[in-house]
Parts: C-alpha cells; sequence; structure tokens
C-alpha cells in the first residue's frame, strides 16, 4: 500500500523523537477497519493487507517511523520523560477535507521510551478505546479516532495473560502539554519556540505569537471540556501528557460515561482521591493549561515577573469561555432557544434535583423532549421556557452513549472472541441522537447496577 505521507514532524523537528520500529505481531488478524475513516483519510488499504500494516508488521511505504518525546504531571507530579512508550507514529496524511492527520499505532512494541514496559497493548483497552473515541466522534465531541483494530495473536502479560492487539489511530496531532514540558525541562527556550511554532503553523495559523498560542489553546480545551461535562464524559487520567493542544479528547485509558448523576463520580481505579472526577474537570483543565503556560514564558515576556502577569490574564479567561459553552449547552438541552438571566439557575436547579434523586444524567436530558420532568414545581418553572420542538431536543440529548455494562458486555465477550456485541455497540454508539426499536438495552442504565464499578488503565 502506498499512502501520501508527508511527515512534518519528523521533517521539522529533530530531536523531539526517536526512532522507532514496530515489534512483528506473529498472527496479526484484522478485528476491524474503519472504513468510513479510512476513506476520509483517502487511504487505499487492500483488505488483504490491512492486518499486516496496521499490526505494524508492514509499514507502508513512506511512513517514518517514530517515537515521540514528552514529558508530564501524572497526578499532579511531574515526570520528567515520559513519551511514546507503547506507541509509534507512521506519519502524516492529509484527509479530504484538507486537515493534517496523524496515523499512530498503539500498543505495537517497546520504544526508547518504553522503559520497563513491553510496549504492547491489551485487547480489552484497544476496543474501549475504540468504541469510547468513536462513541464520542458521534456525539460530536473533538477526539482521536481509531483507525482499525488488529489483534496481533500473541499474549501479553498482565495480572494474567491477554489477548494482544494493537490500535492504530488518527490524531490532528499527538502534541501534548507534555510535549512543550519535555522541552522546556530538558532543553532551550529555543526548543520550545520551534514546537510552539510548529503548533501554531498546524493547529492555529491564526496565532500570531506564543501568547497567541495559549489562548488558542486555551478557548479550544475550554470547549472541549464543556462537551464532555454535557454528556457526562469523565476522562478519568488527565495527567497533562494526556492533554492534546489540537483540542481533540487523547488518551482513552480509564473513561467512562457517568450514569447516575453526581459531581464527584470518579470510575478510575488509580484515581483514589478523585482528582480527576467529573466535577473536577474544569479546573484540572486549567491547571493543565497552567503547566503549559509555564513551558511558554520566556517566549512572553524577558522579564519573568511581567510574563506571569501575561500568562495569568490569558489562562483567567478560561472559565468565561468555559462558563458560555456550558451554559449554551445546557440551555439547548433544556430545549432554552431565548436566553434569559434565570436560566444557570434553572439548570442548576435540575441537576441538584436529578443529583437529589439519584437519577440517570443521560436519561433525565433525553425524558425532557417529552416532557418527563423529575420534579412537578422545576416542571412549572421550566414548561414556559421550553421553546424548542422535541426533534431539536432530542438531537442534543443522546439516547445512545457507550454505558458502562455495555462497553464492558462487549470486551469480554471480544476476548472470548466473540466480537458480535462490539460490532453491534459500535453500530449503536454511530448515531447516538435517534431512538431506534430494539435498541433499549443500550438507552437504560444498569439493569443490575454495581456501584462498585471501576475501570483500569489497561497498561
Ligand atoms: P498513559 O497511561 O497511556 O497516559 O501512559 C503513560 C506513560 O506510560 C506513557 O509514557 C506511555 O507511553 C507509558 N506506557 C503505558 N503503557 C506502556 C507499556 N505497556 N509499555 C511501555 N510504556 C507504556
Ligand atoms: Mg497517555
Amino acid at each position: 500500500m502506498k499512502v501520501a505521507f508527508d511527515n512534518t514532524y519528523a521533517r521539522l523537528l529533530p530531536g523531539f523523537y526517536a526512532p522507532g520500529e514496530p515489534a512483528q505481531a506473529p498472527a496479526p488478524k484484522l478485528i476491524k477497519l474503519n472504513t468510513q475513516l479510512a476513506a476520509e483519510l483517502q487511504l487505499e488499504i487492500p483488505q488483504e493487507s490491512a492486518a499486516q500494516i496496521f499490526s505494524g508488521n508492514t509499514p507502508p511505504e513512506g511512513a517514518q517511523v517514530i517515537a515521540q518525546a514528552y514529558a508530564g504531571h501524572q497526578f499532579g507530579h511531574f515526570v520528567p520523560q515520559l513519551g511514546d512508550g507503547r506507541a509509534l507514529l507512521y506519519g502524516e496524511v492529509i484527509d479530504s477535507n484538507g486537515r493534517r492527520r496523524d496515523i499512530q499505532l498503539k500498543g505495537s512494541g517497546r520504544t526508547a521510551f518504553s522503559r520497563g514496559g513491553d510496549g504492547k497493548a491489551a485487547l480489552g483497552p484497544v476496543l474501549r478505546e475504540y468504541l469510547m473515541g468513536e462513541g464520542m466522534h458521534a456525539l460530536g465531541i473533538p477526539t482521536t479516532r481509531a483507525l482499525a483494530a488488529v489483534a496481533t495473536g500473541e499474549p501479553v502479560y498482565r495480572e494474567r495473560a491477554l489477548p494482544g492487539a494493537v490500535l492504530p489511530r488518527v490524531a490532528a496531532s499527538h502534541i501534548r502539554v507534555g510535549t512543550f514540558q519535555f522541552f522546556a525541562a530538558h532543553a532551550s527556550p529555543d526548543k520550545v519556540r520551534l514546537l510552539a511554532e510548529y503548533s501554531i503553523a498546524r493547529h492555529y495559523p491564526q496565532a500570531a505569537n506564543p501568547l497567541e498560542l495559549l489562548t488558542a489553546v486555551r478557548d479550544a480545551q475550554a470547549v472541549l471540556i464543556a462537551k464532555w461535562m454535557l454528556v457526562g464524559f469523565i476522562h478519568g487520567v488527565m495527567n497533562t501528557d494526556n492533554m492534546a493542544i489540537s483540542g481533540e479528547t487523547i488518551d482513552y485509558g480509564p473513561c467512562a460515561f457517568m450514569d447516575t448523576y453526581s459531581p464527584k463520580t470518579v470510575f478510575s481505579s488509580i484515581d483514589q482521591n478523585g482528582r480527576y472526577a467529573y466535577g473536577q474537570q474544569p479546573s484540572i483543565a486549567v491547571w493543565n493549561l497552567s503547566r503549559l503556560a509555564e513551558t511558554l514564558l520566556p517566549l512572553i515576556h524577558e522579564d519573568e515577573k511581567t510574563a506571569v502577569d501575561i500568562a495569568t490574564e490569558v489562562l483567567r479567561g478560561f472559565m468565561p469561555v468555559y462558563e458560555t459553552h456550558w451554559l449554551n449547552g445546557m440551555r439547548a438541552k433544556l430545549g432554552i432557544t431565548v436566553p434569559d438571566e434565570s436560566d444557570r439557575q434553572l439548570i442548576t436547579d435540575f441537576l441538584q434535583i436529578i443529583e437529589a434523586q439519584k437519577l440517570d444524567f443521560t436519561q433525565s436530558f433525553r425524558r425532557l423532549s417529552s416532557g418527563q420532568t423529575p420534579d412537578a414545581n422545576w416542571a412549572k418553572r421550566w414548561q414556559p421556557r421550553r421553546t424548542a420542538t422535541p426533534a431539536a431536543m432530542d438531537a442534543v440529548n443522546p439516547i445512545y452513549i457507550p454505558r458502562n455494562h455495555k462497553v464492558e458486555e462487549a470486551l469480554k465477550s471480544a476476548e472470548a472472541n466473540n466480537f458480535e456485541p462490539f460490532e453491534t455497540l459500535n453500530k449503536v454508539l454511530k448515531d447516538p441522537f435517534t431512538e431506534r426499536p430494539g435498541l433499549e438495552a443500550f438507552a437504560t442504565p444498569n439493569p443490575t447496577p454495581n456501584p462498585a464499578y471501576r475501570t483500569f488503565c489497561g497498561t
């Protein structure tokens, strides 16, 4: 297969990566090819070679296989060297909309940044990222996307032996807050400047300087987090190395959709203090952006104190942008088309009611289009404010989300070599807003709820 790669990262940023070579998968088998995305990327992939290409066995002509360097704050603690320990970049292509996209393999073996790890991925987490990412995309949320899923035919060893797999994924780029942190920690401001200039050219060409880059990333993240909050998405591990400069959701590990509404909701087994709880996400985004701002200080002003003042002002702008998007999004969910000062109160009261009644977040909003509300007094205030049609409300309140028990069911079956539940769920999630007969089980919370449900990173 010939791909029209144009690998600007490898070409323009020498020293920002290490060359890599994917491990050989003994018996690669294509589980899933995202044919729509492949078409969007203008890839012509012969079905018979897809498994070889996307397992990493035969990189396509024109690929320049690299592992990208990055650092990051993990749960608030700085780790100066992380990097692509279980991922390799094939290169960049221009899609049918003229947008530059990375094609990366996740789980293709050891790299210069693997430290003690095997660089591999298990089937479960690969399919989880596939489902969650495609689900988010269908919800209209910026995200990296799965291009395929390939079984390697060899086990990976975690607490137990698991089937191994590779996830080829597509991103606007894989530049992270942690990428900036790596070069701020290890190199000169010149390297950070080079990365900033590259990021501007690639993602925010309207930004005239590093300060405007910071502003643009701030806005992209504010919009992204607002979108997460509006659908009840919990990323689970918002470390600075898992925050993309592009404003796409990246690195689906222990992420999950909230069922019963509570801002304190945490699913990740490793997030014991709730640092990355649902309600924490906007403030964590600001914290992460502050780490990005720190790397840019020398480029913002030669006097550090002045630079800090300028950057702080930019960061203060996050919450207003976030709040505006969140409020407008919530208005749409409630069917409010004529904004009013009192809307915020109406919204927070609704959330308080569904929290007190321990109701399902997604279902509570979806039911509003048919006039079902959880509280008669609240309904009296809401009804005159609701001016949108049921169809307009249904178009912003999903009926099908990747519910935890459905995702687990799909992964468990896949591990036993039955990919049907995965296929079905993937199909359901492709159209999250349109109710279809026969899919009731995908629209309702777990009939046997598990309050102790935990998600894992799967590394
Ligand atoms: P993540 O949990 O995906 O954000 O990964 C955090 C860091 O650990 C990154 O530097 C990864 O590349 C690295 N890592 C995660 N899993 C593995 C693995 N199986 N082998 C090597 N490195 C890994
Ligand atoms: Mg990561």
